[in-house]
């Protein structure tokens, strides 16, 4: 019986996976445009073309044109596929690491990482995090601390204080020090959010994680940009990206860590 479940579990986490990737896609290209997120329906954004039924198969109908608009040719953009891809991907992960030791943990943890999805590219495009985002991280993170196999609630809470604590500080001590933003208050309440979500073990593994990827990725892009050191670049993608990776894999690295250490 339990097998049955699990395969269900999968086969749900793929296709409802697809779909709610699918309007990850619609939320992160008309939340930031002020724009319905229901009405006009799945348009090309270069001619209109009102796409039909089967133009809006998740990945399946970017490969069919080629990834071109039916209508005007003009490229769409990998984007769609890509959030699409991964968000199933997250899912079947979550089901695939959580779903036996707790369904609830699993279903949170899944759509935690659609949100991730929506900070990363509204944060890469538009440098702003909506607080509605980092609200609804944080009530994932509420539901998860008590279910979390590895983690007491109580680290959670501290997770959510010391990553709130520790990047307002850093938000407060670059305007003080440098006289300028070296991150904006989004990042704030979105290490607070994680913090909740994740427990503060893995937090440090997430902020680790984004810092030296960012920090890598960054140099290269000025030094092939040769740009004035001013650009500003968002660190919340990097970071999203520590969280996601802390979230699904944080538990057996932190433990084969911790026995490297501790011998
Ligand atoms: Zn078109």
């Amino acid at each position: 019986m339990e097998q049955y479940i699990l395969i269900c579990a999968y086969v749900i986490a793929g296709l409802l996976g697809l779909c709610v990737g699918s309007f990850l896609n619609v939320v992160i290209y008309r939340l930031p445009r002020k724009m319905s997120l229901a009405f006009p329906g799945s348009h090309c954004t270069s001619c209109t073309y009102k796409l039909k039924w089967y133009d809006n198969i998740p990945v399946i109908s970017w490969l069919m044109l080629g990834g071109k608009c039916r209508k005007c040719k003009q490229p769409i953009s990998v984007r769609y596929t890509v959030v699409e891809t991964a968000n199933t991907a997250f899912w079947l992960l979550s089901v695939a690491l959580f779903w036996k030791e707790s369904p609830l943990y699993a279903v949170v943890c899944a759509v935690a990482c659609s949100l991730l999805i929506c900070v990363f590219y509204i944060d890469l495009e538009h440098m702003i995090i909506f607080n509605r985002f980092s609200i609804m991280i944080a009530v994932c993170g509420l539901i998860c601390m008590f279910y979390d196999g590895y983690t007491k609630p109580a680290d959670h809470i501290i997770g959510a204080l010391a990553g709130g604590g520790v990047f307002a500080l850093l938000y407060f001590g670059a305007i003080w020090i440098l006289k300028r933003e070296a991150l904006g208050f989004g990042d704030v309440k979105l290490a607070a959010a994680a913090g909740l979500l994740l427990g503060w073990q893995k937090l440090i593994f997430a902020v680790l994680i984004g810092s030296v990827v960012g920090s890598i990725v960054l140099v290269i892009l000025n030094r092939a940009k040769k740009q004035d050191k001013d650009t500003e670049y968002p660190f919340g993608p990097f970071i999203v990206g520590g969280i996601i990776i802390a979230l699904l894999a944080g538990e057996p690295i932190l433990k084969w860590y911790m026995g490297m250490i501790l011998g």
